[in-house]
């Protein structure tokens, strides 16, 4: 039976789970290295969230791809078969809701009530020992490991500008072998660029995406979310929100 809910972590993804979790009932509390998350590239958020976004999207953003989805795996990744995310969407457009409005009004919501704190292994598995605990983490997965499991990733450099001539609300998915970024984009006035490997020519950030985990041995009652929560590339911010609603039922 769970009576209260501690989230890890004060990103996005957190402060959502945090949110879903107190929607249910919950009483929340969150530890985390107390600083607002910087989210890099454009982003946005997928789906509607009830008291998060506005019901009505923040916009339309126009997918386009251009080249091959073998040249755009090859690119990302090394490897012409890889899983992408080219594969997840299609060419047109999506309705998109601004993750920067949304998180802007959780940080608001909830700043007052994180606890500011460096997190190791121990300590969480302190946690899940209290009775009727349930952990929600959105902190990187290998500070909960055991040691010993995979944590495979990739590099991914980005730059806030996009290429020229890239319209508002548009991303661009570009497999052609003759331009070395593969990604760029503007969403709601905010630019980005993404390189496999440092381009040279215009100052950019190194970030890691991570692609790869075998790695089951989070303490009892701890759910992973997030992208390096769960290590998983395909998770999306917003599915922290549903996901926090199955751990909460499944752990009843
Ligand atoms: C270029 C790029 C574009 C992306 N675009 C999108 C998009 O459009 N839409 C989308 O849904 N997702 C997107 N993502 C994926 C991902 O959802 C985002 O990166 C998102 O910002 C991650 O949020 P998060 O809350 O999971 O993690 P973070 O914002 O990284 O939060 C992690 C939290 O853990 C805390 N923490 C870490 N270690 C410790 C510790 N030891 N002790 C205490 N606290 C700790 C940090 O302080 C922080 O609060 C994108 C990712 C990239 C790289």
């Amino acid at each position: 039976m769970t009576e209260r809910v501690v989230v890890l972590g004060c990103g996005p993804a957190g402060l959502i789970a945090a949110e879903r979790a107190e929607r249910e009932g919950q009483g929340v509390a969150i530890m985390a290295r107390k600083m607002k998350s910087v989210m890099p590239g454009a982003q946005y958020l997928h789906e509607f969230i009830p008291g998060v976004t506005r019901q009505e999207p923040t916009g339309y953003v126009c997918l386009k791809k251009r080249g091959t989805r073998p040249g755009y795996a090859s690119k990302v990744y090394g490897d012409a078969e890889h899983p992408v995310s080219w594969d997840n969407y299609s060419e047109g457009y999506v309705p998109a809701w601004s993750l920067g409005d949304a998180y802007e009004r959780l940080w608001n919501k909830w700043e007052d009530k994180i606890i500011d704190v460096q997190l190791d292994r121990s300590m969480i598995q302190t946690l899940a020992g209290e009775k009727g605990v349930l952990i929600l983490s959105t902190i990187p997965a290998p500070i909960l490991c055991r040691g010993g499991c995979k944590f495979n990733s990739a590099e991914v450099y980005f730059s806030g500008r996009p290429q020229p001539r890239v319209p508002d609300n548009t991303i661009v998915y570009n497999g052609d072998p003759l331009d070395l970024w593969y990604r760029t984009s503007v969403i709601f006035g905010h630019g980005a660029t993404e390189w496999a490997r440092e381009p040279g020519h215009v100052p950019v950030q190194m970030g890691r995406k991570p692609t790869h985990t075998d790695c089951e041995c989070q303490p009892r009652r701890v759910v992973r979310l997030g992208r390096f929560g769960s290590w998983d590339k395909n998770f999306l911010v917003h599915h922290a929100w549903e996901r926090t609603a199955s751990a909460l039922h499944e752990m009843q």
